[in-house]
């Protein structure tokens, strides 16, 4: 079955094991194991993580750091021309598909790097960045991240964060609220004129994760024409950390009970996380999650949405 997964950190943790390359490689996403999942697209993110960052200008190092960043990316991925291709728009990964050639779709995570500066989100734009994801776990330009603490969970977008998702709209380019505020989350789903979504995040209701998403935010997410990506995380699936592919199936059957079969989707956060114990650790073992899942009475039509259809719907769209 065809996929599309919304998030990986291989960029990352490859940015750090320079020794490696996304074919040789001791993380969880490699070229074969994409391969043996049937990847459509996969979605890289350039993930910033700012405490690499000190100083006044600690916003503009990570800027750069992200125009490295995805240039590393760029280059990496146009060492397998036969087997992987970066793909800006909705018809390159149709191409891409008729060639056999995996997609690759770039991503920042920490939208922070703007900086308050309209000139980088363009110029990122330019360089093939298709979805900001618009925070991560710290307050920046655009907002305030989830938090245990009501204070900050309940912050909304900043000014510029409001401008930022205007200008996303315009430009056709992926909102992202995964690591954002509850109440971020509701002014994006208040202000932006187009489907949304929360490219790695699970249901709230069953693990009480402040990364997950509420019954009420699931459902705001469906009306808008939203997805929602399964994270494979084992802390945002159960709170002990030891997860069964049963378990994670739980979480696709309540988002399905709650937002329908058109709000969800699939972002593995593959090579984002090391901690917890779970049945599945890397992308070529996507076929076990499959089974598990569909076992839960889903038709094959509705598997389809959720491995990529509906990941496809939402880039049409934007
Ligand atoms: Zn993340």
């Amino acid at each position: 079955m065809r996929l599309i997964d919304m998030h990986c950190d291989t960029l990352w943790a490859l940015m750090r094991k320079k020794e490696e390359d996304l074919k040789n490689n001791t993380c969880a996403i490699d070229v074969e194991k994409l391969k043996t999942a049937d990847c459509l697209a996969q979605f890289f993110a350039c993930f910033i993580y700012m405490d690499d960052f000190q100083g006044e200008n600690r916003f503009t190092q990570a800027y750069e750091y992200a125009l490295e960043m995805i240039a590393y990316a760029k280059q990496e991925i146009s060492t397998y021309p036969g087997e992987m291709a970066l793909a800006t728009s909705i018809e390159e990964i149709e191409q891409n598909r008729k060639e056999q050639v995996i997609s690759s779709l770039l991503t920042i995570e920490e939208s922070g790097i703007l900086d308050n500066d309209m000139g980088r989100l363009e110029r990122l734009y330019a360089e093939g960045i298709r979805l900001l994801t618009l925070t991560w776990n710290y307050e920046n330009c655009i907002g305030s991240p989830n938090s245990r603490d009501i204070s900050i969970m309940q912050q909304g977008l900043k000014p510029f964060g409001k401008e930022v998702v205007e200008r996303m709209n315009q430009l056709g380019m992926l909102v992202d609220v995964s690591h954002l505020s509850d109440g971020g989350f509701w002014d994006v789903i208040e202000h932006s004129k187009e489907p949304i979504l929360a490219s790695h995040s699970n249901a709230r209701a069953l693990c009480p994760h402040p990364r997950n998403l509420s019954d009420e935010m699931i459902r705001a997410l469906a009306e808008k024409g939203g997805i929602a990506g399964l994270n494979l995380y084992p802390y945002f699936i159960h709170e002990s950390g030891k997860i069964t592919l049963d378990d994670i199936a739980e979480h696709v059957a309540h988002m399905y009970r709650i937002g329908g079969e058109d709000v969800l989707s699939i972002g593995t956060d593959f090579d984002g996380f090391d901690e917890g114990t779970s049945e599945i650790v890397h992308m070529g073992q996507m076929e076990q999650l499959y089974e598990a899942i569909k076992k839960r009475g889903f038709t094959d039509r509705q598997m389809e949405k959720i491995w990529y259809k509906n990941a496809l719907r939402i880039m049409k769209q934007i």
